[in-house]
């Protein structure tokens, strides 16, 4: 890290990869922030560039009228944000220390880094059943997935039975992308209702290749080196069931990836990052600004991160302009105080555009 990192003092580091962390980049660059980001070391579950990475079209973004990838998306925000002087490692913070400033953080891959403002915009990691034998097939690419855009394509499951979990707008996806390669697929939902979006939902009920089982939780997952079957119990009778499957894809939602906080911020009872100001991204520590899924529990989409992304940006500009940083004193930890209302909180007058 240190050869792309001339300075060990950051004006503002942002931390995540995904929309909201590269609009803030873009932001901050045009800024003469001279933003550092760290995009993230990836994981099974997880890759820099964010949930868009797994997604496969994206319909709903403005300015692509046919519609645009994930990848190619997230492919070009980065490079927006690089064209501009933002410098990128792919390493993950592992460690933060928000009661000095400036303030501390700690690379995957050794690295101190100190900075004068810090944007989190880490997003939500995909969630699990929790079942031993999900988590084992998993890990050893038996045939359990949490990411159908990633894995759904590959030999094994073409022309397969396979299963879905959940009822959202992912779930939805999942099913309709699996549609394409296998013989069936099995949505598996809780209730008898589906929770995703009218049209996502008409679409799954409308795909012949899909079915429903209606009010059934899994079980058990069988299966020794790749998944078998998976036993289902009916959350209204409590019947119990089974159906033969070669894949299981698991859509049940997401938890915003905070763990390397700490108690360093206040989070919500959901776990995700509070901003207490409203149409704020000012998190309980002044200074540390949140955008995109980490701090969004609502509305969760690729343009409200990208929006949040600029508003942090934009708040930690206004915060570096205003003295923020400059007299190297502990950060105060509470910012219930904050009035939205004084001149010093109001957004910049400066437009970057
Ligand atoms: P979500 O909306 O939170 O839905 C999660 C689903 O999983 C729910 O149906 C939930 O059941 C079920 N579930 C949760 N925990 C479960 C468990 N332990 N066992 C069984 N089922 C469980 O999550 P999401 O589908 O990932 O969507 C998140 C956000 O992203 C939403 O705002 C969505 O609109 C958006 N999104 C949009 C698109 C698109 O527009 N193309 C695509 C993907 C996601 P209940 O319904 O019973 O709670």
């Amino acid at each position: 890290m240190s050869e792309k990192s001339p300075r060990d003092r950051e004006t503002v580091v942002i931390i995540g990869s995904g929309p909201a962390a590269w609009t803030a980049a873009i932001y901050a660059a045009r800024a003469r922030m001279e933003p550092f980001v760290f995009e993230g070391a990836g994981s099974r579950t997880m890759i820099p560039g964010g949930q868009l990475m797994f997604t496969t079209e994206v319909e709903n973004f403005p300015g692509f009228r046919d519609g645009v990838t994930g990848q190619e998306l997230m492919a070009e925000m980065r490079a927006q944000a690089l064209r501009f002087g933002t410098r990128a490692v792919w390493e993950d913070v592992v460690e933060v220390d928000f009661e000095r400033h400036p303030f501390l953080l700690k690379s995957s891959g050794g690295e101190e880094v100190l900075a004068d403002s810090v944007i989190v915009a880490t997003g939500a990691n995909a969630r699990w059943l929790g079942l031993p034998n999900e988590e084992r097939l998993a890990q050893s690419g038996g045939g359990v997935s949490a990411c159908a855009v990633c894995d759904g394509a590959l030999p094994h499951f073409r022309d397969q039975v396979l299963a879905v979990i959940g009822g959202g707008d992912s779930a939805m996806e999942d099913a309709l992308y699996l549609a394409k390669f296998a013989r069936e697929v099995v949505i598996v939902h809780r209730r008898d209702e589906f929770r995703a979006s009218q049209i996502m939902a008409d679409r799954v009920l409308a795909e012949p290749k899909i079915r429903v089982e209606w009010n059934k939780v899994v079980v058990e997952v069988e299966g020794e080196e790749s998944i078998s079957a998976l036993r289902l119990e009916d959350t209204v009778t409590g019947a119990e069931s089974r159906i033969e499957v070669a894949g299981l894809f698991v859509a049940i939602g997401h938890t915003p990836n905070t763990a390397f906080l700490g108690d360093a911020l206040d989070l919500k009872d959901n776990g995700y990052i509070r901003t207490p100001v409203p149409w704020r991204t000012q998190t309980s520590v002044p200074g540390v600004f949140a955008a995109g899924d980490v701090m969004d529990d609502f509305f969760r989409q690729a343009v409200t991160a990208a929006g949040t992304g600029c508003m942090a940006a934009l708040e930690a500009e206004r915060w570096l302009a205003h003295g923020g940083a400059e007299e190297d004193s502990p950060a105060p930890p509470d910012h219930s105080s904050v009035d939205p209302e004084r001149p010093s909180e109001r957004p910049p007058s400066t437009v970057n555009t």
